[in-house]
This record gives structure tokens, C-alpha cells and sequence, in this order.
């Protein structure tokens, strides 16, 4: 399946909820803030229905395919990696996921959204130990430190950001304002991922 190129509003009414797919935008105008974003898109999108048990497995692992910017063939990679992993498949998931570099740039605040984040480290603006990687799947691990290139801490849009970043850094990261550096200080335990998801009721969809 390829990338999905259209409204990105209409995926988090899809899913019922604010995913923060548009960066800043999402907190001053989201349409699922006014009354008629929260139905869902389309004719029906106001109709309540309930669900099946498969529907809120497909939706939850809906909601976390487009949290993450996945296709589902990069989400069911991730799946079967995570299953081939010691412990709990749900937790090893969100970690893996959690993992990644574009997510880690946007959670240390050097990009205002994934998709961002995402042209940042494809732009090869990122540096992973001082060596620059472009590849936005690539895992970081505890220890990591990522910075951005002399030139690049000059962008006016980086600069605006960093300026307000560390009040929002999640514990398994660090951040360092004046250097421009973040560090990855430990795995995410299970919960501490960008967007609450219920990771069971991904491996319950797996399974079937
Ligand atoms: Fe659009 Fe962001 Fe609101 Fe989602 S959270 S509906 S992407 S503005």
C-alpha cells in the first residue's frame, strides 16, 4: 500500500481523535476541537454506530500505523520483528516504534510533527554520534546522542523550537538547549510512547 497523500485532518476524525499529524496548528486550529470535526469523515461521519471487537482492533492498529506515518507494510514489518523479540510482542512494538529516529527528533522538539521530523533526518540534516543518517527507520539506542549540523542550527524554524523544547522531552530522553543535542538516556518503558495506544489490541488484530 502506498503512502497516504491526503487531509491528514481527516485521518484523526477518522480515528475520533487528535493524532497531531500538522504540528503547531493542531494545538491553535483543530477542526476536532469545533463540534463538526469530532464526527467522523464522509456522509456517515455523524452516524454513531457500536463496534465489533475486530472493528477496535483494526482501529487501534489504524490509529497507530498513522501516528507513526507507517505503510502497512512498514507497520506489519515492525509487527513480526517485534513478535521475534523476547517479552511482551505489544510492548516490544511501541519500543521499536518509539525507536525510531524520525520520532525521536520530533520527541526531543527539533521538528513540530512526525512528517517533519521526517524531511529533517531524509534531508540529512541529522546527526546520529556525530555521523550523519538519513534513514528516518534507522533504531536509535540508549546512549545515542543526536545533534544537527553547524549550518543547521542557524534554521529559523529550529531555533523557534528549541527555544520551548525541553519543558515536553520525555524522561527516556534528554535534551541539551545550548548545544542542540539530544540523548538518548534509556529504552521507553512501556507507556511512554508519543500517543497512548493499546498495543494488546494490535497483537489481538495480528493474531487472528
Ligand atoms: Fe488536523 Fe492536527 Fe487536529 Fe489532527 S490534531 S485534526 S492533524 S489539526
Amino acid at each position: 500500500m502506498s503512502r497516504y497523500l491526503g487531509s491528514v485532518c481527516k485521518l484523526c476524525r477518522r480515528e475520533k481523535e487528535k493524532l497531531f499529524l500538522k504540528g503547531e496548528r493542531c494545538s491553535s486550529n483543530c477542526a476536532l476541537d469545533r463540534k463538526r470535526g469530532k464526527n467522523g469523515p464522509g456522509q456517515h461521519g455523524a452516524a454513531k454506530s457500536k463496534m465489533s471487537d475486530y472493528a477496535k482492533h483494526l482501529r487501534e492498529k489504524q490509529k497507530a500505523r498513522r501516528v507513526y506515518g507507517l505503510t502497512e507494510q512498514q507497520f506489519r514489518r515492525y509487527y513480526e520483528e517485534a513478535e521475534r523479540m523476547k517479552g511482551s510482542t505489544g510492548d516490544n512494538l511501541l519500543r521499536l516504534l518509539e525507536l525510531r529516529l524520525d520520532n525521536v527528533v520530533y520527541r526531543l522538539g527539533m521538528a513540530a510533527s512526525k512528517k517533519l521530523a521526517r524531511q529533517i533526518v531524509n534531508h540529512g540534516n541529522v546527526l546520529v554520534n556525530d555521523k550523519r543518517i538519513d534513514v528516518p527507520r534507522y533504531q536509535v539506542k540508549a546512549g545515542d546522542v543526536i545533534t544537527v549540523p553547524e549550518k543547521y542550527k542557524e534554521n529559523f524554524a529550529l531555533k523557534k523550537l528549541v527555544e520551548k523544547t525541553s519543558a515536553s522531552v520525555p524522561a527516556w530522553l534528554s535534551f541539551d538547549k545550548n548545544k542542540v543535542a539530544g540523548t538518548v538516556v534509556s529504552e521507553p518503558l512501556a507507556g511512554e510512547s508519543s500517543h497512548p495506544i493499546n498495543s494488546q489490541l494490535i497483537v489481538e488484530y495480528y493474531s487472528k
